[in-house]
């Protein structure tokens, strides 16, 4: 049993189809544990892409992240990380259209920065990433629950 964090960018929250068809995916293949409509503000950004500062697209990314609210969850499933990961594809838009077709970033990415949305990469960037959103989440007594209840 793992937990991770997931993130529906604002571009893909504003198009209806792309929100509903996410929100299925993530009710049909995990235990959602929390959820929230989250606007990711300047200050939250700089906390949670704190790896990507000085990147070339840092500012477009920061920028694009507090331009409307996004949905985040925390979710559980056995290996939940790798999972999410792979329903969502490659990062950039052009590789998910080519190597993963039926991808949530193929099917709703509009470019490499709006690529619809966000998973962890880690147990420590979940861990992490959940403690910026979710400050009040405890995740290590909620796994706890979790690897009781399988
Ligand atoms: P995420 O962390 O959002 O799940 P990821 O782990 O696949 O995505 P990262 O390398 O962590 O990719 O990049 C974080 C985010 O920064 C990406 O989701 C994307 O929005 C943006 N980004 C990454 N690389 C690029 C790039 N080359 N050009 C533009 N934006 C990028
Ligand atoms: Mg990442």
């Amino acid at each position: 049993m793992e937990i991770t964090f997931a993130l529906i960018k604002p571009h893909a929250v504003k198009n209806i189809v792309a929100l509903q068809y996410v929100t299925e995916i993530i009710k049909n293949n995990f235990s959602v544990l929390q959820t929230k409509e989250v606007v990711v503000t300047k200050q939250l950004a700089s906390r949670f892409y704190e790896e990507h500062q000085g990147k070339f697209f840092y500012n477009r990314l920061v920028t694009f992240m507090g331009s409307g609210p996004s949905i985040a969850f925390v979710l559980a499933s056995k290996d939940s990380i790798a999972k999410w990961r792979t329903i969502l594809g490659p990062t950039k838009v052009h590789k998910a259209i080519y190597s993963s077709p039926d991808s949530i970033r193929s099917l709703y990415g509009l470019s490499d920065t709006r690529n619809a949305c966000h998973g962890s990469d880690s147990l420590e960037s979940a861990s992490r990433e959940i403690s910026i959103i979710f400050p009040d989440f405890d995740y290590q007594e909620e796994l706890r629950k979790q690897m009781e209840s399988v």
